[in-house]
C-alpha cells in the first residue's frame, strides 16, 4: 500500500459478475460499459476481465478509450457512446471501432471519416425516446434514417445497431419506462420499413437488464452491473458482487482528554477521553466532504463514523476506549462480506448513487488486483502470485 491506502480490485467478481449477468439475459449478448476508467476499477482490466467471461461487446465514451481497449490488445467490439463532432472518428473506424451517431451532420462526418480511413465505419443510430439526452427525437428520427442508409447505400458506413436509453428504469413501475418502450418499438418499425438491418437493437442499462426483460432486445449495456452495482431501490442483487474495496491503514493513534475539537472547523469533539486514528483518504482521494460524520468504515471488527471534517487528504476517527493502533486496517467500503460498509451504504448515506461513490477513486488511488476468487487463507507466495500488481 503506498501512502497507506490502496483501492483493491476483485477481477474475479468481474467474471462472475459478467457470466451472471449473460444466465440473467438467456439470449441477448452482453456489453460490458467501462467507460470512466471502468468506473474507477481500471478499464483495462476490466475489459479483459468481462470479455474473458463472456461479454461480447465492450462500452466506451470516447474514440480515445476504444483505442486504449485496442492497443491493450482487445478485439471484441467496442461501441463509442458519447457522440462528439470533432472526435478521431477516422482513428475508431481504422481500429474497427462502433460509432453512434444521433443526427444527420454527424452522420455526414462519420461518413467522410470513412472515406479518410478506407474502410467502413460501423454505425450505431440513436433515437431519443424519452431521455431527451443524446440520440433524435422521434420526429428528427425519419431524417437520420434517410441519411444513413445513404451513407450505407454509397458503401461508407454499415448500421451495425439501433438504440436508445432508459431515463427512469432504476425506478420500478415509472410509467416513463412504458413510453420509451413504446417509442422504440415505433422507431424500430421506421427503420426496418426503411430497409435498415441491424445487427444488434440495444436499450436496457443495468437497473433494465436486472428487472425489465421486455427492454434487452439483441443486447443489453451493463456498467455498474459489471462492477456489482446498480442503482435500483437497495442496490443490486445478491446475484452480483460490489468488486471494489478500498482500505488504508491508520498512519496515526494519539489519546487525548473529553472535550477535543477534531478537525477543521472543530466540528466534533470527543465526548470523553478518546483514542484517535489518522485514515490517509481524503476528498483528493475520493472520499466526499459531506462524508464527515455520515458514512461509516470498518476497523477492529466493527463501524465507526467519520469524527470532524474530511480534509484533502486525510480524516480522523474517534476510537473511544477502542485500543487502536498505527497499522490497523481500515475498510472504508467492500462487498460487506465482514460487516464493512458497501459502496451502496455510503451512496444511501450520502444522498447519491454508488456509481457517484466508486467513480471517485478512479486514478486517485493506487490499485492492486486479485484475479481469483479469494487469497485468504492462502501462504504468503501464492496470495502475492494472485494478487497481480495494479498499473
Ligand atoms: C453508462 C451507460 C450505460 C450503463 O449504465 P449502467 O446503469 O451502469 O449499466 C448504458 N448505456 C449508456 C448510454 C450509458 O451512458
Amino acid at each position: 500500500m503506498d501512502g497507506g491506502a490502496e483501492a483493491v480490485i476483485d477481477l474475479a467478481a468481474v467474471s462472475a459478475n459478467v457470466a451472471a449477468l449473460r444466465e440473467h439475459v438467456r439470449g441477448a449478448a452482453v456489453m460490458a460499459v467501462v467507460k470512466s476508467d471502468g468506473y474507477g476499477h481500471g478499464m483495462t482490466e476490466a475489459a479483459r476481465a468481462a470479455v474473458a467471461a463472456g461479454a461480447q461487446w465492450l462500452g466506451v465514451n470516447r474514440p480515445s478509450e476504444a483505442l486504449a481497449l485496442r492497443e491493450a490488445g482487445i478485439t471484441a467490439p467496442v461501441l463509442c457512446l458519447l457522440a462528439a463532432a470533432d472526435a478521431p472518428h477516422a482513428d475508431a473506424i481504422r481500429a474497427g471501432v462502433d460509432l453512434s451517431a444521433g443526427s444527420v451532420p454527424l452522420v455526414t462526418r462519420i461518413a467522410a471519416a470513412a472515406g479518410q480511413a478506407g474502410r467502413q465505419a460501423r454505425l450505431h443510430l440513436k433515437v431519443d425516446t424519452g431521455m431527451s439526452r443524446g440520440g433524435a427525437t422521434l420526429a428528427d428520427w425519419p431524417a437520420l434514417l434517410a441519411a444513413a442508409l445513404a451513407a450505407e447505400a454509397a458503401g461508407q458506413v454499415r448500421i451495425t445497431g439501433i438504440w436508445s436509453h432508459l431515463a427512469c428504469a432504476d425506478i420500478p413501475g415509472h410509467p416513463a419506462t412504458e413510453a420509451q418502450l413504446t417509442a422504440f418499438g415505433e422507431a424500430l418499425a421506421l427503420a426496418d420499413k426503411a430497409g435498415a438491418r441491424p445487427e444488434v437493437r440495444h436499450l436496457a442499462n443495468t437497473p433494465a437488464t436486472v428487472t425489465l426483460p421486455e427492454t434487452w432486445f439483441d443486447l443489453v449495456r451493463t456498467g455498474g452491473g459489471v462492477f456489482g452495482l446498480a442503482t435500483l431501490p437497495g442496490g443490486a442483487p445478491p446475484w452480483l458482487r460490489p468488486a471494489m474495496t478500498v482500505r488504508a491503514r491508520l498512519i496515526q493513534v494519539k489519546q487525548v482528554p473529553a472535550g477535543t475539537g477534531v478537525s477543521y472547523g472543530h466540528r466534533y469533539h470527543t465526548a470523553a477521553p478518546a483514542t484517535l486514528g489518522l485514515v490517509p483518504l481524503g476528498y483528493a482521494e475520493g472520499v466526499p466532504r459531506s462524508a464527515s460524520g455520515a458514512a461509516a468504515m470498518w476497523c477492529r471488527g466493527r463501524r465507526w463514523a467519520i469524527s470532524g471534517t474530511v480534509c484533502m487528504n486525510q480524516f480522523v476517527v474517534d476510537f473511544g476506549a477502542e485500543p487502536a493502533a498505527e497499522g490497523d486496517e481500515v475498510v472504508l467500503f467492500g462487498p460487506g462480506d465482514d460487516g464493512e460498509p458497501t459502496a451502496q451504504e455510503w451512496a444511501d448515506a450520502l444522498g447519491t448513487i454508488s456509481y457517484d461513490i466508486v467513480t471517485r477513486f478512479a486514478a486517485r488511488l493506487p490499485r492492486s488486483y486479485r484475479t481469483v476468487a479469494s487469497d485468504q487463507g492462502l501462504p504468503p507466495g501464492l496470495a502475492a502470485l494472485a494478487g497481480t500488481p495494479a498499473g
